[in-house]
């Protein structure tokens, strides 16, 4: 074929392929429910919001969150698609020994300080930086400003956001995105993992709180079908991690049984992953001491797992415990974190989470429904970093670099959309670019 027919057919054939690389660019509602369990909605006929959403939707078997699995470090990793040594988020509850600042599940104002959440970007402040407009309900972070960017709207995070909380963010929400006010839209809701750390998973407590998470469910697909918005907004819900039962007094490591804690500088966190600084000259001692421990581990930082994808953290202490699942680690049973359960009383913890990624009632879960999705598909597992790709496909930004799998979430979407194959896409283009090139010298 001469160069004069090869070049103009080269170049319709990238414009084509090139227009197959655009993003989707639709309104997108997500959803962040603490502690829900991958199975908890398993009874769908007792939850006609829930079963909505998964008869016109995709559903996943289950989702491995990252290591811990904690809320902080998740809630990161699902934003960004990072491990959490990537981006730094590696606990609920960190210490920074170089400014000696402390986190603290979000409570204290140095938790809002820039050393927590620049590690890596995640998907509110890319598309704010794009223009793009992102309304945010007590989503925890929302109030920080990460690599000098805010959500276009936060409210604020408050202490287990009632189910009026809830409802009435869903009717802002779904107002935003109707009227482009905003792209995207985040809410976050707390209840089903405060009731399965005071009651257990498998209470009737937890019961009672995903039937009434239900009923603001029933109401948001009642107003998508009121707004017309069936055909143009994608949602997807998911949690950060499971939960599973303990009994604190009966499986409990009492470490000052065990090694003298004024050779501890600082620790942090009770519970399951627990970071100890020992005095400088202590930490062999202190190592040694723990390794015998049953029902847990110690880990210098080099011997963390590798498949944790966590020992690189910078906020990473010397040591590192982690306890089996069911167990619970703390200085002794008059530290343990008891509840105020409102009778004057302390209430015992019945559920935890933290335990290693691949125990089962560590697994999150995820749904979606929305034009770009298909309809009625149940598919398998999924991890915790991968759902970044598919909130950024769908909303129309380019994903950063990120520990996320296309493969593994591109078959929950239905095609039908202009959405992104990245990287075969942009090797085609590259291949017949390169060729477009040669062809100017042939
Ligand atoms: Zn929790």
């Amino acid at each position: 074929m001469c160069a004069a027919l090869l070049r103009p057919l080269l170049l319709i054939l990238v414009l084509v392929l090139g227009g197959r690389f655009c993003l989707g660019d639709r309104p997108l509602l997500v959803f962040l429910i603490d502690g829900f369990r991958f199975d908890y909605m398993d009874e769908l006929s007792g939850l006609p919001g829930f079963r909505e959403l998964v008869e016109t939707g995709v559903k996943v078997d289950y989702v491995t969150p990252e290591f811990p699995s904690l809320s902080y470090p998740n809630y990161y990793s699902l934003m960004t698609g990072r491990s959490c040594d990537i981006h730094q988020m590696t606990g609920n509850y960190m210490w920074d020994e170089v400014t000696m600042k402390e986190f603290l599940i979000g409570t204290n104002l140095d938790s809002r300080l820039p050393l927590w959440w620049d590690g890596s970007e995640p998907i509110w402040v890319t598309m704010q930086k794009k223009g793009k407009n992102v309304a945010m309900y007590y989503w925890p972070g929302c109030e920080v400003e990460i690599l000098g960017v805010r959500p276009s709207f936060c409210e604020e995070y408050v202490y287990n956001p009632s189910l009026k909380n809830l409802t009435d963010s869903i009717e802002d929400a779904l107002d935003n995105l109707e009227t482009g006010k905003a792209e995207m839209a985040a809410i976050y809701y707390e209840k089903i993992d405060v009731e399965g750390h005071h009651f257990g998973p498998d209470s009737h407590q937890i019961k009672t709180a995903v039937r009434e998470l239900d009923t603001a469910l029933q109401m948001l697909n009642k107003k998508i079908k009121e707004k017309d918005l069936g055909d143009k907004l994608n949602v997807m819900l998911f949690s950060d991690h499971g939960m599973t039962a303990i009994q604190w007094m009966e499986r409990v490591i009492e470490l000052d049984q065990h090694i003298n804690m004024s050779d501890i500088v600082k620790m942090m966190d009770r519970g399951v992953v627990v970071s100890l600084w020992p005095k400088h000259n202590k930490e062999q001692e202190v190592l040694t001491a723990l390794s015998g421990v049953p029902n847990m581990r110690v880990y210098d930082r080099q011997n963390i797992p590798e498949r944790f994808h966590y020992k690189g953290g910078k906020f990473v202490p010397p040591l590192t415990l982690v306890a089996e699942p069911g167990w619970f680690i703390t200085e002794n049973k008059a530290t343990l974190p008891y509840w105020n359960n409102g009778t004057g009383t302390s209430g015992w913890q019945k559920g935890w989470h933290g335990y290693d990624n691949t125990f089962n009632d560590m697994k999150a879960f995820f749904l979606a429904t929305g034009p770009d999705f298909k309809k009625g598909l149940q598919a398998g597992p999924i991890r915790a970093v991968d759902i970044y790709n598919l909130m950024c496909s769908t909303a129309g930004v380019v994903p950063l670099p990120n520990n996320g799998s296309w493969a593994r979430v591109e078959c929950l979407l239905s095609g039908a959309g202009p959405l992104p194959r990245p990287l075969l896409w942009s090797l085609l283009t590259t291949l017949l670019l390169a060729l477009l090139l040669v062809s100017r010298y042939i």
